[in-house]
């Protein structure tokens, strides 16, 4: 029987909007699927991506994204982050690799600016996959409540440049990982 305290999300849904195979995310899939302890699947993501466009930007807002994912699954217990090919941006900062609603159900990350050819480096999929799973975990690290944590090599350290998400593992640092216990 799934716990249906209110609060406590019963699965986490990876919704796919780039141009990233489905079978790519599924792995994605089972490595959040082991941060979180829930079940964690992919599908399609039913976001209106022009609807979130800034032409004067030529830039994608991700608060539009996350407003979307919000209304389309209103009334589910789940968490749920889309996975976007779009550069995102807030309005006080020239990017963003994601967001999320801190304590809420949702979140968007872009892989936009996670592939080294963008900084004029040479292709590593290898890499800019690592770089996603950190950032889904990341983000929806937010989701459950989670904020920036000082600790090196925590994934819920900040990024502002992907040398800095290189630098993070994959992996909660134990007070993390204490905090997100305590709040399922
Ligand atoms: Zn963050
Ligand atoms: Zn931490």
């Amino acid at each position: 029987m799934l716990d249906k305290t209110p609060g406590v999300a019963s699965a986490i849904n990876i919704l796919n909007a780039s141009t990233i195979a489905d079978e790519r995310l599924q792995e994605l899939s089972r490595a959040v699927g082991r941060s979180f302890g829930l079940r964690t699947y992919v599908s399609p993501a039913p976001l209106n991506l022009d609807r979130a466009f800034d032409a004067y930007r030529g830039q994608y807002n991700s608060t539009a994204l996350l407003v979307q994912l919000v209304n389309a699954f209103a009334g589910t217990d789940e968490k749920r982050i889309a996975v976007v090919g779009v550069d995102l941006f807030i309005p006080v900062l020239t990017f963003v690799f994601g967001e999320a609603q801190l304590g809420g159900s949702s979140a968007v990350v872009s892989t936009h600016r996670l592939a080294n050819p963008f900084y004029g480096l040479p292709k590593n999929d290898e890499l800019s996959f690592q770089r996603l799973q950190k950032e889904v975990v990341h983000e929806l690290g937010h989701t459950f409540g989670l904020y920036h944590c000082h600790q090196f090599e925590c994934v819920m350290r900040s990024s502002t440049y992907v040398e800095e998400i290189d630098l993070k593992r994959l992996a909660l640092c134990s007070g993390c990982a204490e905090k997100l216990h305590s709040a399922r």
